[in-house]
């Protein structure tokens, strides 16, 4: 970075908002990577559009790199950044600007965090039912660039259709405001989509226009063992059919996984023995609180008559939700057993997954230097994430896993990414989700929106 821009980003932001130097060892690349140091030239804390637009045209000019950092939790090695790279951090546009009753719909900068957006719309009894583990540090901008899903997909769709309005800052400094509130607009293109998924290659998003829904009366969950993979796609049909369209989760896990999950060092204790093949977690958001408990407890019981599970812990209370819940939210005692971990998001008919993962578990674990291999996933969108437990992090190791995971997606219709994105890590393996037109049109869009590459160069393509 030449000293002019240095001194140029000072003018703009003032010496405090431009950290260079020992500042930097202060700063990471991932929330869980903490204690490794940045290395970057500088990275830069804008407050608004305009400061964001301003220090995107002035590298834009001179053709410098930034890496754009939101709360640095994805999973795609997206946010390593170069040491000749400027390091542009959302963090300070941290403004929720209005939650809207009427338009039910909430307008915040890009910084904002997940858990803050689910509280302010909390407040006005509004639900943001965008939900992960990572609530508490994923922000805004990194949500919309992944396009992220969670725990509710299967009821409220992906962050894509959670979007009413979008504003971003193209590679060349030029702002576009689509910020508008409204549900319909078939006014030409949908410009935000061009934003939402892309990983910040196609522009910055400053600020963003979120739906919000009515927020639920009642909330029930359960815990449920059963034996084999059809009567978890039974079960889900059943509830499906029943629930009258409150269902909104239905989380598989694997028994290793559920262990994991459940012993020491882990802090939950297990809601169920550890007898069954698969657990499935579900919730139900609806409207009466007594009727809505009353209906999911008789549906359990039917199903089990009916053969579709073998034993059910229903939630009898907020303490039980949270303990539930952070079983499947908590993912990182899972990583943490081993020293070295590789974490998989893949997609595929819900009806190959019980197959699939039934194949590839005892493949992996067969490999020297896997210790753990952990299923679990969002098995009502068709999502399975595998966790490996590694020894060690050779290079060799890592392609070989890659290759058994990946190997059979193409022929099943299936996509190397569910919702984490492409990042870093999945470059080599996107052919095997896209077809080469489809590649070579993401080429034509990102060299027409992005000739000169300087927004996160190296993600994607
Ligand atoms: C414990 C845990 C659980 C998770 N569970 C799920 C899950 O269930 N479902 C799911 O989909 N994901 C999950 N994730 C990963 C998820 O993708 C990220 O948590 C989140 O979407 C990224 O937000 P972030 O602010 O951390 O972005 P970052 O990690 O900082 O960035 C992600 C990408 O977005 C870009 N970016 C960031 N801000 C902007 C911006 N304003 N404009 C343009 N580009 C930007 C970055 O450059 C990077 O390419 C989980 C992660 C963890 C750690």
């Amino acid at each position: 970075m030449s000293d002019s821009l240095l001194a140029a980003l000072r003018d703009l932001l003032g010496p405090k908002r431009v950290l260079t130097g020992e500042a930097l060892r202060e700063r990471y690349v991932h929330i869980w990577r903490m204690t490794e140091g940045l290395r970057a030239q500088a990275l830069v804390l804008p407050q608004n559009t305009q400061e964001v637009a301003a220090i995107v045209r002035l590298c834009h000019q001179r053709g410098q790199s930034i890496a754009i950092h939101g709360g640095l939790t994805n999973l795609v090695g997206s946010t390593d950044t170069r040491p000749e790279q400027i390091v542009l951090s959302t963090e300070r546009l941290n403004r929720i600007e209005e939650v809207d009753e009427q338009s039910r719909s909430i307008t915040v900068q890009s910084g904002v965090i997940l858990s803050e957006v689910q509280a302010a719309a909390r407040e006005r009894e509004l639900l943001f039912p965008l939900n992960f583990g990572a609530k508490g540090s994923a922000r805004i901008g990194g949500i919309l660039s992944t396009n992220a899903g969670g725990l509710r997909v299967f009821r409220f769709g992906m962050t894509r259709q959670l979007v009413l309005g979008l504003e971003a800052v193209l590679p060349d400094g030029t702002i576009v405001n689509s910020l508008k509130k409204i549900i319909k607009d078939n006014s030409g293109y949908d410009l935000k989509q061009l934003f939402i998924g892309s990983e910040g290659t196609l522009g910055i998003i400053t600020r963003a226009v979120l739906k919000l829904v009515e927020m639920p009366r009642s909330r029930n969950s359960a815990v449920i063992g059963m034996q084999d993979y059809q009567q978890a796609t039974g079960l889900l049909k059943f509830l499906d059919r029943n629930l009258a369209g409150t269902l909104s989760a239905y989380e598989l896990i694997w028994p290793a996984t559920y262990r994991a999950m459940t012993s020491p060092p882990a802090i939950p204790k297990p809601p169920l023995p550890y007898d069954y093949a698969y657990y499935v977690l579900v919730d139900s958001l609806g409207s009466h609180p007594e009727a809505d408990r009353d209906r999911l407890l008789e549906l359990l019981l039917e199903a089990q008559e009916r053969g579709l599970l073998a034993e059910a812990v229903p939630a009898l209370s907020e303490a039980d939700l949270d303990w539930f819940w952070r079983i499947r939210e908590d993912v990182r005692v899972v990583a943490d057993r081993s020293p070295y971990d590789q974490h998989f998001d893949v997609s595929l008919p819900i009806s190959d997954i019980g197959a699939y993962v039934a194949q590839r578990r005892p493949e992996l674990a067969r490999l020297e230097g896997v210790e753990g291999v952990y299923a679990f996933g969002h098995v009502a969108d068709g999502n399975v994430h595998f966790i490996i437990g590694k020894t060690r992090a050779d290079d060799g190791l890592r392609l070989r896993i890659n290759e058994l995971v990946y190997a059979p997606l193409r022929e099943l219709g299936g996509s190397v990414s569910a919702e984490h994105g492409i990042g870093t890590h999945k470059k080599a393996y996107l052919h095997l989700s896209r077809s080469p037109a489809e590649i070579a049109l993401m080429r034509l869009l990102k060299n027409s929106l992005a000739p000169r590459g300087i927004l996160n160069p190296g993600l994607i393509l």
